[in-house]
């Protein structure tokens, strides 16, 4: 019997390629690979016995239902049950499961937000089944229930999930990233793999504490409190204890994702107190997103069971350093050449020159749209609010690089590479190792590592769907435009052709290109200098969905229509509206009934002291009382004139028209509303004795798990 955990339950729980090899009769197995692998549509026949064979292996599992898991444009997943019985049968259970409903499934979705592409009076909803992502089984109080990985479209075809834009961006990225690679001399290529690592960040608070703040529950994210009297500045060994309770819940979430095929590798404490990070080995995107997905449940999940809560919000704490995802990317040929590794002599790799410049080229032309993929309402408090990368999009390549593309420029051609040299540690018995080319720069939002980009400004708890489509669908355009110049040519004359668009391409696109500290304020002015878009919300980025030049690039590579779009950008205004409506009425529920009242007995308890004292007859000095009786009165009235103003402003809101324009009024006049009711209670949260203060604190709940 095998003792080690992570061997014994790897997987355990998938319906993978082994599995299946293992049960399938080999001509149904050869025949689903090679659809898998080659596109194609699975027959009836086939998906008949493929059924047969998942029900059983899920049903010995304990399963006793399943389920087309999808992904509705609300970002998480959604699900609807239903169990193997057959209805023939009254007084036996006798399990099925067809091929039909395997491949296909109706869910009653109509009330999952489909931005009008979806009247209710043409509420159909299709899912289809992802062959290309294994299903799974997903046990919770319900029970086990066979997970099957689905993409979910409207009576008419169009998109209604984040699954089905992203399998159509791998495909377009396949196509002109093979062609590339064949026109550099690869003629083997048949496909193109899009790779994806997801670095997940988030918060562990204790649950107890977490369920006595509203606006955690309703928001994800505290819309009052002071920062710590100390902060991330704090020593580890003060976490002594706490980690014990994180590692052991560290140690149930490796499980619980190994146990699904996700390749959960490391973890550690981040930078804030009480914020961790879980990265997975990367995998095809599709796959990667949908353990992201799963990745994201399960540390929930997980967390309730160890009396913790845990929070994915981009910005839970206000003055603490929030949490991001870093989106891994790279494109690796059938044949296992990763296009983006510049190998050993970077300067004289010119397919891996010509790539990057595509990336660079894809980058400056799309920066909004790359923006927008990466916005959320919670993010907005990291982009461009002095924190983790900015909202202004560049390209950091390190020093290697960064050396090569100004030969490039320069000359026309690079004929060397900068390389990391020895480190010395000076300490005999350990080993010198090589250096890397470049060291790191952790303020860029798109950022070469390597042999993949990072893409670092991802919000933590949205799905990386949309930035991996929007990834692969201007780098596939900008590569087929790109080809189109070298086509029909040959030897040294395609060679003159490539380095001469290689070259081309990068001094177009050099104003994108920046090396040094992407936080400084100096950096904002410089951007603007080279023209460098700075979307400073998700409200701003929004539009961009319709600009003409995204909707053409879009319809050219068949990734969205421009219905479908047209579709997003309505459902993202309403989204932000409907969260900032949520965040404002909890801070009036808040306020008025927490907050202002808990005051209120502070300043009655104050006066009482005073008065008690005078009465005593003594020459005692109630100053300080006195002093402390003023302030707090004075900010409680402001409390309160804040309070009244937001509720005007809130009520206004619900008159105003859908779209745009109600989301502009929530980010303009609501969030300013909101930021003037929350500053005299963060003051007041400083100065009122703390036995009567409502709510735990940023301190309670970053110290005290
Ligand atoms: P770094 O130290 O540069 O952040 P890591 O090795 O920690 O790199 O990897 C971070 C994430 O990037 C991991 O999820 C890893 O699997 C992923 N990754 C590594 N190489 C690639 C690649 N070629 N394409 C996509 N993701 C990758
Ligand atoms: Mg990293």
């Amino acid at each position: 019997m095998e003792n080690n955990v992570l061997k014994q339950v790897f997987a355990t729980d998938v319906f993978h390629d082994e599995v299946m090899q293992e049960r399938l009769p080999k001509k149904v197995y050869a025949s689903f690979k090679e659809i898998v692998e080659n596109g194609g549509e699975l027959d009836v026949a086939i998906a008949n016995v493929i059924a047969h064979a998942m029900k059983e292996w899920a049903v010995e599992r304990g399963a006793t239902h399943y389920t087309h898991w999808f992904q509705p444009m609300t970002g998480i997943t959604a699900e609807k049950h239903d169990s193997f019985l057959n209805a023939s049968s009254s007084t036996k259970a006798i399990l099925e499961f067809s091929g039909k409903e395997l491949i296909k499934g109706e869910p009653d979705a109509s009330s999952f937000p489909s931005g009008g592409l979806r009247a209710t009076f043409e509420a159909r909803g299709y899912t289809a089944w992802d062959i290309t992502s294994p299903a799974f089984l997903r046990e919770d109080a319900a029970g086990v229930t066979l997970c099957i990985p689905t993409a979910f479209c409207s009576y008419t075809g169009e998109a209604l999930d984040k699954k089905t834009p992203l399998l159509r961006s791998m495909a377009a990225i396949s196509k002109h990233a093979t062609h590339t690679a064949q026109l550099f001399g690869h003629s083997e290529v048949t496909k193109v793999n899009c790779s994806v690592g997801p670095e997940q960040e988030y918060f562990l608070v204790n649950r107890e504490k977490y369920l006595q703040r509203e606006d955690l529950i309703f928001s994800g994210r505290t819309l009052f409190g002071n920062k710590p009297p100390k902060g991330q500045e704090l020593d580890d060994h003060y976490f002594g204890s706490i980690r014990e309770k994180i590692a052991s819940y560290m140690k149930e979430l490796n499980i619980e994702l190994w146990k699904l095929g996700i390749l959960a590798k490391t973890q550690h404490n981040e930078v804030a107190p009480a914020q961790h990070e879980m990265a997975p080995i990367y995998s095809t995107a599709n796959i990667a997103t949908d353990h992201n997905q799963l990745v994201m449940e399960t540390m929930k999940k997980v967390a309730r069971r160890h009396g913790l809560e845990c929070l994915l919000h981009e910005k839970p704490f206000a003055g603490v350093n929030g949490s991001g995802k870093h989106d891994n990317w790279s494109i690796v040929t059938d044949t296992g050449i990763n296009m983006l590794d510049p190998g050993k002599e970077p300067h004289n790799n010119l397919l891996f020159l010509y790539v990057l410049s595509a990336v660079i080229k894809a980058v400056n032309d799309y920066a909004p749209l790359l923006r927008l993929s990466a916005s959320n309402v919670g993010n907005d408090h990291r982009l461009g609010a002095n924190e983790a990368p900015p909202a202004i999009i560049s390209v950091f390549l390190g020093e290697q690089l960064e050396d090569i593309v100004e030969q490039i420029i320069d000359k026309g051609e690079a004929t060397s590479s900068i390389h990391g040299g020895r480190m010395d540690t000076g300490v005999a018995t350990l080993p010198n190792f090589r250096k890397d080319a470049t060291d790191r720069n952790r303020t860029s939002p798109f950022a070469f590592t390597g042999n993949k980009f990072e893409f670092r400004m991802v919000a933590s708890s949205m799905s990386i769907s949309d930035a991996n489509t929007v990834l692969n669908s201007i780098v596939a355009d900008t590569l087929e435009k790109m080809n189109a110049e070298l086509e029909g040519k040959t030897g040294e004359e395609f060679e003159k052709a490539a380095k001469a668009l290689i070259q081309k391409t990068l001094k177009e696109n050099k104003n994108v290109i920046f090396n040094g500290n992407g936080y400084s304020d100096e950096w904002v002015k410089e951007a603007e200098k080279r023209g460098l878009p700075n979307v400073k919300t998700m409200v701003d980025a929004t539009k961009y969905f319709t600009d003409k030049d995204v909707v053409a690039m879009f319809a050219r590579q068949a990734v969205y229509t421009d219905v479908e779009l047209k579709a997003r950008e309505e459902i993202n205004y309403e989204t932000y509206a409907k969260v900032l409506h949520i965040e404002a009425l909890t801070m009036i529920d808040m306020a008025a009934k927490l907050y202002i009242p808990s005051v209120i007995k502070y300043c009655t308890a104050l006066a009482e002291s005073i008065n008690s004292v005078k009465a005593t007859g003594l020459k005692a000095t109630t100053a300080v009382q006195e002093e402390l009786l003023a302030n707090t009165s004075e900010l409680l009235a402001k409390a309160q004139i804040a309070l009244d103003e937001l509720k005007v402003k809130t009520a206004k809101a619900e008159t105003l028209e859908e779209g745009e324009p109600l989301a502009i009024f929530y980010k303009d006049d609501i969030r300013e509303a909101m930021a003037a009711l929350r500053a005299p209670i963060d003051e007041l949260e400083m100065i009122v004795d703390k036995k009567f203060w409502p709510v735990p604190t940023y301190g309670d709940l970053l110290f005290e798990v």
